[in-house]
């Protein structure tokens, strides 16, 4: 294969990052240290939260909360079924069955609407996932969830930085999850933080992430520290290494920078796609600040004479990568033979899914990487135009 002209994803890897990566190893501590607690602290100040648990993944700081709210055999609890697998998988882990909602045909967002009539004796909790870095009607979640009695956790794997009617995501729910996997919108290389105001549930998952070693465990390795400690819970192994804590300090110092450079090229992206009928960008609301992670587009089909598939096998043949996000959950062999959904059990997943293609997005897009893979859309769109 040869090199794509405009690949997928770039990460943004600079000297700050690679020198305090470099320095983490000549300091001869490599596992949860100082590095990591820093940027922990970091963290919270930045989202503006009250506690900020660092993990090695998103998928780990889910199953965490899942963990900690109580979430156990028999329960269930409220997915998309338009997200990544992780957000159910954790489900399962806990013994509980995941129960999916559709999602709003023009955002591609869980259809909060629809929420209510998912809500059985069972449920103890919903995860609303910020699809594409977009915030979820968190008011209306939010205000069912009170109502009935939920916990609402975030995942919030696109959405750092974004806000819901001016609110931080990672101030909202009772808990968010975030995550710094290689082409998320700051990288660790792996990794994820977990943010609440409960600080009852804060220690839970603090000592959780850590085999349910007794709190600040990992001291006992320094100095200062004993030995002793304490095992109050069969925990997991989900700590942050300092390796990737270095990362993630310099990564966070950049987050609204790239997040800005991202924007410019979202919006010159719908700029230049506004008078292309058969590539339609999502909808954003009004009272929302994007992340602009994923730059989803949905081809209107009945007016070309070629399918996604074929789409995209030309952006390819162009040098361009590009991704699809997501075949819903309820459509993958295991969900759909576990549970046994059909395809138009939800019609917005299934109906979207057939239409939509990410395109690249990254900090480093210039406005020609941008204008580069618009007029290859357009060549696609003029040949194969009904
Ligand atoms: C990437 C992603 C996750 C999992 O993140 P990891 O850090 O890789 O575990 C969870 N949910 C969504 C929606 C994601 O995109």
């Amino acid at each position: 294969m040869t090199a794509q002209r405009i690949p997928f994803f770039v990460p943004e890897i600079g000297e700050a990052e690679i020198a305090e990566v470099v320095e983490t190893l000549r300091s001869g501590w490599l596992t949860t240290g100082p590095r990591t607690k820093q940027f922990e602290r970091d963290f919270a100040a930045y989202v503006g939260a009250k506690h900020a648990i660092a993990v090695n993944s998103a998928t780990a700081a889910l199953h965490l909360a899942l963990d900690a709210i109580g979430v156990t055999s028999g329960d269930e609890v409220i997915v998309p079924t338009m997200t990544f697998t992780a957000t159910a998988e954790v489900v399962i882990h806990r013994g509980a069955t995941p129960v999916f909602v559709d999602c709003e045909a023009d955002t591609l967002n869980m259809d909060a609407s629809q929420l209510e009539r998912r809500i059985t004796r069972r449920t103890k909790a919903i995860i609303p996932v910020h699809y594409g870095g977009q915030p979820c009607e968190m008011d209306q979640i939010l205000e069912i969830a009170r109502s009935r009695g939920l916990k609402v956790i975030e995942d919030a794997a696109h959405a750092l930085p974004a806000r819901y009617r001016g609110r931080m995501i990672g101030t909202i729910g009772d808990v968010t999850c975030f995550s710094f996997y290689a082409n998320k919108t700051i990288t660790t290389g792996e990794g994820g933080m977990i943010t609440t105001e409960d600080s009852e549930l804060a220690e839970k998952m603090s000592i959780r992430s850590l085999h349910g070693m007794s709190k600040e465990a990992w001291k006992r390795f320094t100095a200062e520290g004993s030995w002793y400690y304490e095992v109050v819970y069969p925990g997991y192994k989900y700590n942050m290494p300092d390796i990737a804590g270095a990362l993630g300090l310099h990564q966070l110092r950049r987050a609204d920078e790239f997040r800005d450079a991202r924007r410019h090229a979202a919006e010159r992206y719908a700029a230049r796609l506004a008078d292309m009928p058969q590539v339609c960008a999502l909808a954003v609301r009004d009272h929302v600040q994007h992340s602009w992670h994923l730059y989803v587009v949905q081809l209107a089909l009945e007016q070309l004479r070629i399918d996604r598939a074929q789409f995209i096998s030309e952006l390819n043949k162009a040098g361009i990568g590009t991704s699809v996000h997501y075949l819903p959950l309820h459509m993958h062999p295991y969900y759909r033979d576990t549970f046994g959904f059909q395809p138009d059990d939800f019609p917005a997943a299934r109906a979207a899914y057939e239409r939509i293609v990410t395109l690249p997005l990254y900090p480093r897009m210039s406005e020609d990487d941008v204008d580069y893979v618009v007029s290859a859309i357009a060549a696609i769109v003029a040949e194969h135009r009904r």
